[in-house]
């Protein structure tokens, strides 16, 4: 089978690169020519563990190309999956113009039957919109159908989680759509994948169902961490507690300064507009995001109070991206409280291993450092930011040398109190009493 990619960004290039490797011969296509040219040299233009071998292999074996033409991507291609960025306006709304775009680009180029797939994160409604476009645009009436086939990977395990997802949602409106899309799944379907196959928009819907749900986990637990610094409590252990429980489930318990990243804050505000559209207000997904930007700012308050106050102090800060093993910085907490903590007058060092380049354009002011022991220079406190592994091993008796104060946030939990007093360290971490 001949499909073809549109958007070679982190779903898209894993997707197609993925594909190749069941044995697809893929197209990628991606309007930015700058980008397709790196690729087509097997230079992925982001951090992804696994990607660029899978990219060089897949080109090797003559299964993977890149394109800027749309035409190249049409034409051969009996599926293809339109996996562009769906961003938010300005009310929350995901921007569909992209989408939309590419559409058009379809339309215009298709001259046999197609299935033509959602990848991208798009409300519910999309599919039906995106077919209307395509109608519109059609030179002559060519038979296609939509498929919403929702993206559930995680940056940073995006291959294994392409690879062996927990389950495949197809949502299709035609038996012959299903059949080619199981088709093309199939390796998966061997591996025992479960499969949901619905109609479209309640496909479209369980992309926004899941990961709404997953950012509730996180500011519920976050909340709980509030109340337990409160009263004492250790929110680590009542996330332990909670998660043994099957209902409940462990993963998505962990408090720490918020979540970020491309998805959770898009996602939710796009489904609290589907909400306000239809008429009825989605309280919880509302409450989740407004929880999450006050956990943001709950964070600055925590390191002036473990500070005594911002003005004049130096803050040593690890890690930047939004999460470990990603050099993806859209959302990430660390935007708004390094520009909390400089407003308020702090000095703020800082490594990322991976996202410094991208990070110290976003981040006006902060210090870039080299390496982890160069942001506790004259550091009045070391700030974990993201748990990248390599901060999970620090050498306190190395970091009591260069900062000014034995102070360590740790705002992921990351560290066991007792180790880090024991090398004289104050210890403040989330929702855990700070012990010294
Ligand atoms: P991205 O920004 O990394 O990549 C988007 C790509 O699309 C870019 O390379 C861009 O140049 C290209 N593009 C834009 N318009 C185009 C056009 N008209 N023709 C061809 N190419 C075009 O985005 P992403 O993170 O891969 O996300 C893509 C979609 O997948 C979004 O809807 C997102 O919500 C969803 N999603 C993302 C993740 C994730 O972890 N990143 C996970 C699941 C779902």
């Amino acid at each position: 089978m001949h499909i073809s990619v549109i958007g070679t960004g982190y779903v898209g290039l894993v997707t197609g690169a993925c594909f190749a490797e069941f044995g697809v011969n893929v197209t990628c296509m991606d309007n930015d020519a700058r980008r397709v040219e790196k690729l087509e040299k097997g230079e992925v233009p982001f951090f992804e563990p696994g990607i660029t071998e899978l990219v060089a292999k897949g080109i090797k074996e003559g299964r993977l190309s890149f394109t800027t033409d749309v035409v190249k991507a049409v034409d051969k291609a009996l599926v293809i999956f339109i996996a562009v960025g769906t961003p938010p306006k300005s009310d929350g709304s995901a921007d569909l113009s992209f989408v939309e775009e590419v559409g058009r680009g379809i339309a215009t180029h298709m001259t046999g039957y197609k299935v033509i797939v959602t990848k991208s994160t798009v409300p519910v409604g999309t599919g039906e919109r995106l077919r209307e476009v395509i109608r519109k645009h059609q030179t002559k009436p060519i038979n296609f159908d939509i498929v919403s086939n929702p993206e559930f990977l995680r940056e940073g395990s995006a291959i294994e989680d392409f690879m062996r997802p927990n389950r495949v949602v197809l949502g299709a409106d035609s038996d012959q759509a299903a059949a080619i899309m199981k088709d093309l799944y199939r390796p998966l379907y061997l591996l025992e994948t479960p499969f949901v196959v619905t109609d479209v928009p309640t496909a479209e819907m369980i992309k926004y169902a899941s990961n709404a749900f997953l950012a509730v986990k996180i500011s519920f637990i976050n909340e709980m961490a509030t109340v337990c610094e409160r009263v004492g409590a250790d929110v680590q252990l009542v996330s332990k507690g909670m998660g043994l429980d099957h209902r409940i489930g462990g993963k998505f318990l962990h408090a720490g300064p918020g979540f970020g990243g491309s998805c959770f804050p898009k996602d939710l505000a796009a489904l609290v507009q589907t909400g306000e559209r239809v008429g009825y207000p989605f309280q919880i997904a509302g409450a989740a995001a407004k929880v999450n930007y006050e956990q943001h700012l709950r964070m600055v308050a925590k390191i002036r109070e473990a500070c005594g106050g911002l003005a004049g102090k130096t803050l040593g800060v690890l890690g930047l991206s939004f999460k470990p093993n990603t050099n993806d910085m859209r959302e990430a907490p660390s935007l708004t409280i390094l520009k909390e903590l400089m407003k308020e007058g702090a000095t703020v060092r800082a490594y990322d291993p991976v996202s410094m380049e991208e990070a110290t354009k976003l981040i006006p002011g902060m210090i870039p450092c080299k390496e982890t022991y160069d942001v506790a220079e004259n550091a009045d406190g070391l700030i974990i930011m993201t748990e990248w592994n390599q901060f999970r091993n620090l050498d306190f008796e190395r970091l009591k040398q260069s900062m000014r104060q034995r102070l360590l946030l740790d705002l992921r939990n990351v560290y066991d109190s007792d180790r880090v007093t024991g090398h004289g360290f104050r210890h403040v971490s989330v929702g855990r009493p700070t012990r010294e």
